[in-house]
């Protein structure tokens, strides 16, 4: 008997071999018994209970019935022939099909042998019939060595299905695998943590999330594999900010000074929120540690990031560092530059600008600028991290919107001075904290959670086409006082052309409803050169154009507090985080404003939901939470390449209680031992030695 352990290829397990083994491994990943023994159910059928056929009632409801088969034929249409059976009780009788294998079948059932069928119903004119049930001998599913009352349902696809790798092979190689590695498996946790919350033993839970003794077992098995999931990640993330730290020694900011004094108690023309300061001082707490600050700040659209960062902008001259804000495109750059001249312009603070199109003089100066000191604070796009720019002393560096700058970008940013400056990247996509805390475990995160006071709620509506005239109404009264109006297209890669004529459709229909001279209008999409992309941004930016037709291009950002009305065309096409992301550009200034989504009349339910939290919320944070539940983890910004949500138990969705008690239990043992070399330990250091073995390129991710 050859021997087995956990690393041994699935192809020599019983029942498998080379060809289900390529299809495992291709698409579901599994490729050593590790990997199987970690494929989990995602549900449970009670298989303690028969139905009779004369109970049934519902289609597609799953279920198990002891009958015989009492004829077999097969059916054969233009091209393809199935196979029928008549499978009666004493009941009833309904109809067993098989499209696929039908030869294999048709030799292999039994006529009159008593069989457990199990499978879902489904109902034609009052006769039910079960497609591809998963059958066996009644004698065989008797004798069963692991029969337990809750059936496994393990993930499969229809393509699997199809090649003959179904339920009931997974749950067949399942009971191979357990015999031949029988079913000794390492702890993983430490005895003090399995006794303090009262977890089974990570062989209890293996057997019982394949083979269930009980209900009970099953859900102790379920909530001890979902804990053990969301603290190793946990753990390997503090585990991984606590070695960054160590790694990067960073500046320390003693001082708060005369620069940030003077704007803070002179200039600045509105009292910060109570959000603000709190997240002020978080990164004041940060700069005097002496590591380098991470810190990940969120807030939602027009919680006032931009003076925050100002702030510790200015924390940085106090104690003779200069400092950088970096801004996705040329556009937000120079607002960014505008706005922030514009608070300072009563002190000595000198700002520059550099952007792809700052012109070579201006750009040679900037350069000798920073070098020599006389520059405080450089603004600009992509262009701030070339080689070229050299600081005197960079302190600290602002990253707008995230997701838009990549690790190797930033890596540029951390040469710029004999230790990395401090990094403070702002975004204003909510991501909710729980997905956040697993995403970013190992960044600090910081949140202003609240809007200035003065903030006149954005109006939302949701209407159809038959409101259009209307609309056209509202545009010129709005346009009449003075404001300017957004009008926005999806833009989907898979559909684009459609998308663009729907673009062109509408901007012609405007154009012949706001004719000039009376009305000006834009028109920005991802087709047109970028020059000519900020041509007419700017324009609308600077008011000299009422209307902007554009695709999603104007997402970020962008500031034009003028703007009053924001139409957001087939809105059911967008996610919720984006359209309250395109609602965020009007409502910066001190007018009304309004939100329209412009959808068709039937809508789906999720749909429908999400114009619904549209109309009713506001609240960036809340809005996600609900794009999070409706859409899952895997869609949300920027969450797709981290890995870190391919769990596979755990919901990052459902369980964020028990993540929150994972996370507090990583913190308690990181503290007390932070290389894990504590005897009682030794389980969790081995265990964290094998995921990091299995997963080497799974860290790095922020
Ligand atoms: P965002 O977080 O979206 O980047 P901004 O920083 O652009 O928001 O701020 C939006 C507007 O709110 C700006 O005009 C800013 O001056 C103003 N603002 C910021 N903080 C406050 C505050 N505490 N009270 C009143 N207005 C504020
Ligand atoms: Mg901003």
């Amino acid at each position: 008997m050859p021997n087995y352990n956990l690393n041994t290829s699935i192809a020599y397990l019983k029942g498998v071999g080379p060809t289900r083994s390529g299809l495992l491994k291709s698409d579901l990943g599994i490729e050593i018994f590790r990997d199987l023994l970690h494929f989990f159910p995602n549900r449970y059928v009670d298989k303690s209970k028969y139905f009779k056929i004369n109970e049934l009632h519902t289609n597609n409801a799953e279920v198990q019935i002891i009958g015989r088969l009492k004829g077999i034929k097969t059916v054969k249409q233009k091209r393809s022939e199935r196979l029928v059976a008549n499978f009666s009780d004493d009941t009833g009788s309904m109809e067993l099909v098989w499209f696929r294998r039908v030869q294999y079948f048709k030799e292999f059932l039994k006529i009159n042998e008593p069989y457990v069928i199990f499978g879902q119903v489904k109902q034609f004119n009052g006769l039910f019939s079960m497609p591809h049930p998963d059958i066996e001998l009644f004698s065989a599913h008797k004798k069963s060595a692991f029969s337990s009352v809750m059936k496994p349902i393990y993930p499969s696809s229809e393509k699997l299905s199809n090649r003959g790798i179904n339920n009931r092979l997974i749950c067949q190689i399942q009971q191979n695998l357990f015999t031949v590695v029988g079913a000794e498996f390492k702890e993983t946790l430490s005895e003090s943590i399995l006794l303090q919350h009262q977890l089974i033993s990570k062989k209890a839970a293996l057997l019982n999330i394949h083979f269930p003794e009980n209900h009970e077992l099953l859900s102790k098995a379920i909530f001890r594999l979902k804990f053990e999931e969301l603290f190793f990640i946990q753990l390997r993330l503090l585990k991984n900010k606590a070695l960054q730290q160590e790694k990067s020694k960073g500046f320390v900011f003693t001082k708060i000074g005369e620069k940030f004094n003077h704007f803070y108690h002179e200039s600045l023309s509105f009292e910060l929120t109570n959000a603000q300061k709190k997240v002020l001082k978080e990164i004041r707490n940060d700069l005097v540690q002496g590591f380098q600050m991470n810190r990940l700040l969120q807030g939602d659209v027009g919680s006032g990031k931009t003076v925050v960062a100002l702030l510790a902008l200015l924390m940085a001259m106090d104690n003779g560092f200069q400092g950088c804000l970096m801004a996705p495109t040329e556009i937000l750059a120079t607002q960014h530059f505008n706005a922030i001249n514009e608070m300072l312009k009563n002190n000595e603070v000198k700002v520059a600008l550099l952007t792809g199109s700052t012109r070579v003089k201006k750009r040679r100066e900037i350069h000798t600028g920073l070098e020599d000191g006389t520059i405080d604070i450089l603004i600009g796009t992509h262009a701030l991290i070339e080689d070229k720019v050299k600081f005197l002393n960079l302190g600290i560096a602002i990253i707008d919107e995230q997701h838009r700058f990549g690790v190797a970008q930033r890596a540029k940013l951390w040469n710029k001075n004999s230790l990395p400056p401090h990094i403070l990247v702002m975004t204003a996509t909510p991501i909710p904290r729980t997905l956040a805390m697993s995403l970013y475990g190992d960044l600090s995160i910081s949140v202003i959670d609240e809007l200035p006071k003065d903030r006149k709620p954005i109006k939302t509506f949701h209407k159809s086409d038959a409101s259009r005239l209307s609309l056209f109404k509202f545009f010129k009264e709005e346009i009449s006082k003075g404001r300017q109006v957004y009008i926005v297209y999806p833009l989907i890669q898979e559909s684009e052309n459609m998308d663009y004529k729907d673009l062109m459709d509408g901007y012609e229909s405007i154009a012949r409803d706001f004719p000039i001279p009376q009305y000006q209008v834009s028109i920005v999409h991802g087709k047109m050169k970028p020059v000519d992309k900020e041509y007419e941004m700017n324009r609308f930016v600077k008011g000299e154009t009422n209307i902007m037709v554009a695709t999603t291009v104007i997402e970020v950002g962008i500031n034009v507090p003028n703007a009053s009305v924001m139409v957001i065309e087939s809105a059911e096409r967008f996610g919720l985080s984006q359209l309250h992301q395109l609602r965020g550009r009007v409502g910066r200034g001190a007018n009304q404003s309004y939100c329209i989504l412009m959808t068709k009349q039937q809508l789906s339910v999720n749909a429908k939901t999400r114009m619904q939290t549209m109309v009713n919320s506001s609240d960036g944070f809340e809005i996600s939470e609900v794009d999070l539940r409706l859409r899952g983890p895997g869609n949300l910004m920027g969450t797709q390449q981290s890995g870190v949500l391919n769990l596979k138990i755990a919901n990052i969705v459902k369980d964020t209680e028990l993540l929150s008690t994972a996370r507090k239990i990583a913190i308690e043992v990181i503290k007390e031992d932070p290389t894990l070399n504590l005897p009682k330990n030794k389980n969790i250091r081995h265990a964290i030695e094998l995921i990091n073995q299995q997963q080497k390129d799974w860290l790095g991710i922020s």
